[in-house]
């Protein structure tokens, strides 16, 4: 059944009773909304994937209480994989369709932000400088934690070894784990929906496992979301860790990119985006491309220009390379947990406290902006969390980010299953 066909009257609420306070968005303090009515898995493929909006955060996955939900490896989204129950919680925590982002981040930082957020510009002290992106300090903040016993391992990224450039979730336990995972993938990889099978290949039991979960800003809204309505997949995550961005590549339209400007896919070791070019450089350092980060502009996934959240602001520590020099790191520290976390780590950092840098200020409000403008719904932090169905059908039909109809190639599923 389709969202266009609901029931006038709400079939009850068939997801699971909420254990924390709150429960779900659409239930949360300060304003309810009443619950519209089953939406199915179908109703957020339509309006969000179908729509070319899908960010690939992974959230509907980790949210699914019945795993219906999973994830096509080849396009990289997620899929339905077995039977549906219209329980509505992929579409309250989807960033792009139930969860009004914005007010999550106001909301969490109300909650968890320390009342002056501290800056650093940060560098590894060892071996991680050399594995990271920028100072290593992701790398080191990671290794150190997990040597120190503070973490049992971290959900980080790591390139395929198949297909160049594209990356994957990893599980990593160890220093030598996160040295080969160093340095920034530029497509997402869905990590927050693999935690389960990552934890079960490595026999850890979620319950008895505390890791810290890294990724771009939108992937730890939808972590931090489930966190504070108390859904059991986010439980391992005992810290966040945001990589500022203001956009991720789709990885197939990047490689096309790339190779229309004569470069080997198989030749790059590094991509680096920074001061608004793109360069890629070999495993001797060598420069392959340098090119305006603009004309890499459809290779980016269309769903982050409705995003403004550059800095990563649920997370308890964010990390990019604005406003610092080369081969440092910027790290903002956000929460008390943060705040401990850097501490412990410190042995293994090299850094010297800032003020918050004008350029990250200017790049957060042109991100902000940008998403004010693309957004066909109003951009609000005071309003109501949860955004139901009619009302995002009433914001974006007509545009050009309206709800599609199915892949007919996946019309079976839907028969079956929802
Ligand atoms: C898509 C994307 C866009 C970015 N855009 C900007 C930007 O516009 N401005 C800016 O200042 N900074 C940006 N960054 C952040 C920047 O590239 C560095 O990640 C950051 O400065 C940390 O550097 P580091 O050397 O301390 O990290 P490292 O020591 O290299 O550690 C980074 C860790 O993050 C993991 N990781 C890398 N990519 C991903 C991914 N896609 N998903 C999950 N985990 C991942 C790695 O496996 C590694 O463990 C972006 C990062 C990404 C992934
Ligand atoms: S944006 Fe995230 S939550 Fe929404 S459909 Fe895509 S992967 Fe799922
Ligand atoms: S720009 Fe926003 S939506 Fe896109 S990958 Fe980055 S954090 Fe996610």
């Amino acid at each position: 059944m389709s969202a266009d066909n609901q029931p006038s009257v709400p079939e009850p609420n068939s997801r699971a009773e909420p254990k924390g306070v709150g429960g779900d968005p659409r239930e949360l303090n300060d304003d309810v909304t009443e619950p519209p009515g089953k939406i199915w898995f179908r109703d957020l493929d339509e309006a969000v994937i179908e729509a070319d909006r899908c960010i690939q955060c992974a959230s509907c996955v980790a949210a699914c209480p019945s795993d219906s939900i999973g994830i096509d490896e080849e396009e990289q989204r997620p899929t339905l994989v077995k039977m549906c129950t219209g329980c509505s919680r992929c579409w309250d925590f989807c960033p792009r369709s139930g969860l009004r982002y914005e007010r999550h981040l106001e909301l969490t930082a109300e909650e968890r932000a320390l009342d002056d957020p501290e800056t650093y510009a940060a560098r590894a002290s060892g071996d991680a400088a050399a594995a990271g992106q920028d100072g290593g300090a992701v790398t080191a903040l990671l290794a150190e934690l997990i040597e120190s016993g503070e973490l049992d391992g971290a959900v980080v990224a790591r390139e395929s070894d198949a297909d160049p450039l594209r990356g994957e979730p990893f599980l990593a336990t160890s220093r030598e784990d996160l040295l080969e995972a160093g340095g920034s993938i530029y497509n997402q990889t869905m990590g927050l929906g693999r935690i389960d099978d990552l934890l079960a290949d490595e026999g850890l039991d979620p319950a008895e496992t505390d890791l810290a979960l890294v990724g771009p800003p939108c992937v730890i809204q939808g972590a931090t979301a489930l966190d504070r309505y108390d859904h059991e997949p986010a439980d391992p995550i005992a810290l966040t860790v945001a990589l500022m961005c203001t956009r991720s590549f789709e990885h197939g339209r990047l490689v096309s990119h790339l190779e229309r400007f004569d470069v080997d896919p198989e030749r790059v070791d590094k991509l680096d985006i920074a001061e608004g070019v793109l360069r890629a450089s070999d495993d001797d350092g060598e420069t392959l491309l340098e090119a305006d980060v603009d004309e890499f502009g459809a290779a980016g996934l269309r769903g982050c220009e409705e995003c403004a959240d550059f800095v990563g602001a649920a997370a308890d520590i964010s990390a990019g390379n604005v406003g610092t020099e080369d081969r440092e790191t910027t790290v903002v520290v956000r929460t008390e947990t943060g705040r401990a976390a850097w501490t412990a780590a410190a042995d293994g950092l090299e850094v010297t406290e800032i003020d918050r840098p004008e350029t990250l200020e200017r790049l957060a409000d042109w991100n902000r902006r940008r998403a004010e403008s693309t957004l066909p719904r109003e951009y609000d932090p005071e309003e109501s969390i949860g955004i139901t169905y009619e009302d995002h059908r009433e914001a974006y039909d007509g545009t050009d980010r309206e709800p599609q109809p199915l892949n007919p190639a996946r019309v079976h599923q839907y028969e079956e299953w929802c």
